[in-house]
């Protein structure tokens, strides 16, 4: 996968955008088919394809051969670019097995989320 693809094809993340769902967690998650493993799956060019690998290549610019993409919400389905860590396979697994480092990271993510929904809400409030 990577090579040959130079050009980065914004028509498939959109398709992809169109089909997420935002959680009240601040996800972007994957509503369609899933694999074996739970991880978001989607038909292009008559090849299945991740849809994080491919919200994450698009992201980085096709550029990650070779690392794997960790979701640091732990949420196999979500697309979310800021959820998605290109890693080395190695530190994946680390950090998978490493339950203080999902406890830090989740507490990362959620104080983001409401710094995040709090600036909305300012937004809002200053349209009306
Ligand atoms: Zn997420």
């Amino acid at each position: 996968m990577g090579r040959g693809r130079k050009v980065i094809e914004t028509p498939i993340v959109e398709r992809i955008m169109a089909k997420v769902v935002k959680t009240p967690g601040g996800c972007h998650q994957w509503e369609y088919t899933t694999n074996h493993g739970g991880y978001g799956v989607i038909s292009w060019n008559r090849k299945q394809y991740y849809v994080h690998r491919l919200i994450a290549e698009h992201a980085y610019g096709w550029k990650i051969d070779g690392l794997t993409i960790d979701h640091l919400c732990r949420n196999r389905t979500c697309v979310r670019r800021e959820h998605l860590a290109v890693v080395p396979n190695e530190v994946n697994s680390w950090r998978r097995n490493n339950k203080a480092f999902q406890d830090m990271m989740n507490a990362h993510l959620a104080e983001l989320h409401a710094l995040e929904l709090a600036a909305e809400e300012d937004s809002n409030g200053g349209n009306k």
